[in-house]
Formats: structure tokens, C-alpha cells, sequence
């Protein structure tokens, strides 16, 4: 009998042991570590990084030395792809102006290739998110070109805060704020 509970809290002291790892592996240590992949930095655990380094399969719709740009897997319309710069950036503020110029003019030029393209488009939103609180979900930076048509369905919801009409002071005083930013 007691040889049976010694096996038991054995076991459990091991089946703990194992959860931790994994727990610990996941949240604690969880690599963070940039590597070199042709001169891109890549990071660890990035689905994306993994799309870049053939790792991870993707219908791709454009690459070139600087950004990427393939399609949704879960998309809100058919079309709906996402482009991003081939080396990792978790959000904008790592991203440099002269990747954020590119990703810009190559989105410009999948825009007019998709509204010629015969896929169902009436509209187009790019878009994206910039941190959690933006509704980022993957921390290397992607800018969604989404085909629209009237009845899809997709929408941005606004909460009761949303739209309200500051004065002419406040705007001028928001935008001094920011402009006092800009200039440091
Ligand atoms: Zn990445």
C-alpha cells in the first residue's frame, strides 16, 4: 500500500514537473532571440519569420529583397492578403520610414492589381494594427490589403466614446501636443 502512494506521488511529483516545463518554456523563457537569415534579422517563434525563411508554407502574391506579401489563411474576403518587411518588426515604432515608404508604395501597386484582377472588389481598406490594444495578434508588423463589397459583412465597431466632437481648443491643444512630439 504504501509502495503505492510512493509511485503515485512520484508520478505526480514528475506529471508537475513536466507542466512547469512547459509552462516555464513557453511564458518564461520563451526565445526572444533574433537570428541572421540572409542578412534579415529573424526572430524565434515568429510565424511569420517562418513564412519568410520557407519554414512555413504561404500562397505568395509578391516578394522582393525589402517585403513579403501573401495571402490570409482565414480571410474576411477572398483577395485578403497581408504584406510584411522580410526583417522582424514587432510593431511600427521598429519599423524604419524607409520600409514603411516601400510596404506603402508596393501595397499601392497590389491595390491596382487586385481592382483589375477580377476578384470581387468594390473597396479597398488597408489597414493595420499597431500593439494589443489595436487588435495586433502577431508581432511582426503586417499591413492587411482587404478587398471589400457592399453586403460583406465586415465592420469596425465603435463604442458610446467614440465620435464625440471636442471644441476647437481641445483639438488645437491635442494637436499641439503631438506636434511639440514631433519636434523633439
Ligand atoms: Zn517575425
Amino acid at each position: 500500500m504504501e509502495n503505492k502512494n510512493f509511485t503515485k506521488v512520484t508520478l505526480m511529483f514528475f506529471r508537475i514537473i513536466s507542466w512547469f516545463d512547459v509552462f516555464a518554456s513557453r511564458y518564461f523563457f520563451k526565445t526572444t532571440q533574433l537570428n541572421e537569415n540572409e542578412g534579415m534579422l529573424m526572430e524565434q517563434d515568429c510565424v511569420f519569420c517562418d513564412i519568410i525563411s520557407d519554414k512555413k508554407p504561404a500562397s505568395i502574391v509578391y516578394s522582393d529583397e525589402k517585403v513579403i506579401a501573401f495571402m490570409v489563411i482565414r480571410p474576411i474576403n477572398p483577395g485578403h492578403l497581408i504584406m510584411i518587411p522580410k526583417t522582424h518588426a514587432s510593431g511600427l515604432s521598429e519599423l524604419d520610414e524607409e520600409m514603411g515608404a516601400h510596404m506603402f508604395k508596393v501595397a499601392l501597386r497590389i491595390v491596382n492589381a487586385i481592382k483589375k484582377s477580377g476578384i470581387e472588389c468594390e473597396g479597398i481598406n488597408l489597414f493595420l494594427s499597431d500593439g494589443e490594444a489595436a487588435a495586433q495578434e502577431i508581432f511582426h508588423i503586417h499591413l492587411h490589403v482587404v478587398p471589400r463589397f457592399f453586403g460583406d459583412g465586415f465592420g469596425v465597431k465603435y463604442g458610446p466614446n467614440n465620435f464625440l466632437e471636442p471644441s476647437r481648443e481641445e483639438l488645437d491643444k491635442i494637436a499641439a501636443t503631438i506636434r511639440n512630439s514631433l519636434e523633439e
